[in-house]
């Protein structure tokens, strides 16, 4: 299959995404709890408006306001029914925003799809493979026929997923990027590594168009899962990077992070430096963020000269980390276990503030 995403870069010399959709919403309104896929419907202008201020920032690929529009996730919301008319009105929302532009030619969609948040028989729950394909075949192609070019599926924790996922958007015939999302040491809520996550793909006959981490952590944290990416990447896919604005922190039951346009643009230029195909930001971030890493491109070489560094360095993991820990923090330095939530607790926190 042709790589859409590669024809699209070699026109620019690097693909900004988009930043935060959930945490972006709750500035225009949106309530902790309340589905923002509903806004599609109920919002269209805020989902059209956050599209065109992404746009306007320099991403040249936006996502659906769609993470948790698969039925089993609108199940929570008893608005399962409404499953194709959301993704399919998201879409079309996306469309509208680039068109408005005029710039068909400078953006692309992706369709934003998220964890169904059942959990696998194999896991102990009851929720089977088959269920899974056929919730993400759904959604799939409603996207798909709402106009998105690829799908996106992200903040995934599981292999089994992803399968169920991949197989869905096989069947459909859309290509697809594929995102997990690594929390602590480099895993993922269900124990995979990056490693792992490179290795699921090397049989498999249907690629991914590209591959990378999202959400997590922090920027630090992404950047050391991306290196162990990079290192195990099958170099016909891209690599995608979709780090969250700083660190989450949690105050009087609310998520805020404390990330600050320095430290993203520091990001985006070590993103950059590693290889990073397609640079973009996850929770938090907002279209401010996006445009100050467009900017920063242009300060690029300042920031190489100041190391001096011939390229091949980077492939030492060691080196990486230092010149992370002094651009942008030593990884999980203020998640101590103490203050740690547990897996369990940080994906009911997620959930339940429907955060992606
Ligand atoms: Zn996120």
């Amino acid at each position: 299959m042709k790589n859409i995403i590669k024809d699209f870069k070699n026109k620019a010399n690097i693909l900004l995404a988009d930043g935060a959709t959930g945490t972006n919403y709750f500035a225009s309104g949106l309530q902790p709890g309340d589905p923002p896929e509903l806004w599609n419907l109920q919002n269209p202008s805020d989902v059209f408006n956050l599209h065109k201020k992404f746009i306007l920032a320099g991403a040249n690929i936006i996502l659906t306001n769609t993470f948790g529009a698969n039925s089993s996730r609108l199940k929570f919301h008893n608005i399962e029914k409404m499953s194709s008319e959301i993704n399919i009105s998201a879409a079309k929302l996306s469309k509208k925003a680039i068109t408005s532009m005029q710039k068909n030619d400078e953006v692309m969609i992706g369709g934003s799809i998220g964890p169904t948040g059942e959990i696998f028989k194999s896991n102990g729950g009851d929720f089977t493979y088959e269920e899974a394909v056929d919730v993400f075949y759904q959604q799939a192609v409603s996207l798909k026929s709402g106009g998105v070019d690829f799908l996106w599926i992200e903040t995934l924790s599981s292999l089994e997923e992803i399968d169920a996922a991949q197989s869905a958007a096989d069947k459909a015939g859309i290509g697809t990027v594929v995102t997990m999302s690594f929390d602590t040491a480099k895993r993922t809520m269900m124990g995979v590594t990056p490693k792992q996550f490179m290795n699921f793909f090397k049989n498999r006959k249907t690629k991914p168009l590209a591959v990378g981490a999202n959400c997590g952590v922090g920027p630090s944290e992404l950047l050391l899962s991306m290196k162990e990416i990079k290192d195990n990447l099958d170099d016909t896919i891209l690599l995608v990077a979709k780090g969250n604005c700083g660190i989450p922190q949690y105050k009087s039951g609310k998520i805020s992070y404390s990330g600050t346009k320095s430290i993203m643009i520091k990001y985006a230029i070590l993103c950059d430096l590693l290889g990073v195909d397609i640079i973009g930001g996850c929770c938090g971030t907002t279209p401010e963020h996006i445009r100050a890493i467009k900017n920063s491109f242009t300060k690029k070489n300042n920031f190489f000269q100041k190391y001096n560094f011939p390229k091949n360095y980077l492939l030492e993991e060691g080196f990486f980390r230092d010149l992370i820990i002094k651009e942008i923090g030593q990884p999980w330095r203020n998640i101590s276990d103490m203050e740690k939530p547990s897996n369990n607790q940080f994906r009911k926190r997620r959930r339940s503030l429907k955060i992606k």
